[in-house]
């Protein structure tokens, strides 16, 4: 059976064409290799809660996300690996499953269609306490792995990025990753978030409450590559990610990582570094999402 090993896991620099010798360096940390299914952060915010869940006998993990979510599909491969079951609570009716929530159902993982407005329930207690009721033993993990142990798991990341690096780059859902990264790493390295919906401000709040002492510094979230909003995209982005993969050999997600490539390459145009600034920017994955999407590749 396949394993999730870190050694999968490699750092590869970008064709220097790509950013016209603007800075010394630019690499990508290739999380996305890290496993076909669990790719990218997503095993990082999971592994400390499934180790939590594990060390206190819990025999389901219950998570939210939406039809096309990387942490759902994650999760679900997870919990199975991890011998345990897998609830996935799913917003909004869908005619047809999405591919996602097939390959979720194919690794074992119950889905819970819920309204929207039931979805945004979903911290309360009395609604959780009643899903509860009809499973075994449940652990719950908030939408996005958004938590203390995900955050801290998300920080481990920082085993891969050396000090040479000057900026890093990490697009961003909940924060959850950045937040994780935040603390985990030094604070002399300029943390650039990129954000791919519209009005991500809300997340600065989430992501200041959640850093350490000394560590809410250095850090920034842009959010002027949104696309027109979270899941939305046009024919130029679908050509640059076509063309950052032609370059450089490396395919990137729609909805995250496309956003943020194109997001930092205007940055880098516009000047915006030091000609001996090294950037390493962080392949979140979600390589699975674009199957969702025709007409991509
Ligand atoms: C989930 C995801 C993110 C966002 O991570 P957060 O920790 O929620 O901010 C970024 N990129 C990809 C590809 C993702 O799947």
């Amino acid at each position: 059976m396949d394993t999730i090993d870190e050694r999968n896991v490699k750092i590869q620099p970008l064709h220097a064409g790509w950013y016209s010798g603007k800075v010394a360096a630019i690499d990508m940390l290739r999380l996305d290799q890290l496993h076909p299914v669990i790719s990218g952060n997503k095993w990082y915010k999971l592994r400390l809660n499934i180790l939590y869940a594990q060390e206190h006998n819990f025999k389901t993990l219950v998570t939210f996300g939406g039809g096309f979510s990387n942490h759902l599909i994650a999760t679900a491969c997870a919990a199975k690996k991890a011998g345990m079951g897998s609830v996935g609570v799913v917003r909004g009716k869908y005619d047809k499953l999405t591919p996602t929530l097939i390959a979720c159902q194919q690794e074992g993982m119950q889905l819970v269609f819920v309204t929207k407005e039931d979805y945004n329930q979903k911290d309360d207690k009395v609604w959780i306490n009643d899903l509860a009721r009809h499973f075994d033993e449940i652990y719950i993990i908030p939408e996005g792995g958004a938590n203390e142990p995900g955050r801290k798991g998300a920080g481990l990341i920082n085993r891969f990025i050396n000090n040479s690096y000057t900026h890093i780059a990490v697009s961003v859902g909940t924060g959850t990753t950045l937040a994780g990264l935040r603390n985990s790493l030094p604070a002399e390295q300029s943390m650039l978030g990129f954000v791919p919906m519209k009005q991500g401000g809300y997340l600065r709040e989430y992501i200041a409450t959640h850093l350490n002492p000394g560590k809410n510094e250095n850090w920034q979230l842009l959010d002027s590559w949104n696309f027109g909003g979270f899941g939305k995209w046009n024919t130029e982005l679908i050509t640059f990610m076509n063309d950052f993969h032609n370059t450089n050999n490396i395919p990137l997600d729609i909805i995250y990582t496309s956003k943020m490539m194109f997001g930092l390459r205007e940055l880098i145009y516009s000047d915006t570094f030091q000609p001996t600034d090294k950037i390493l920017c962080i392949h979140t994955g979600g390589l699975q999402g674009n199957e969702g999407v025709s007409g991509l590749g």
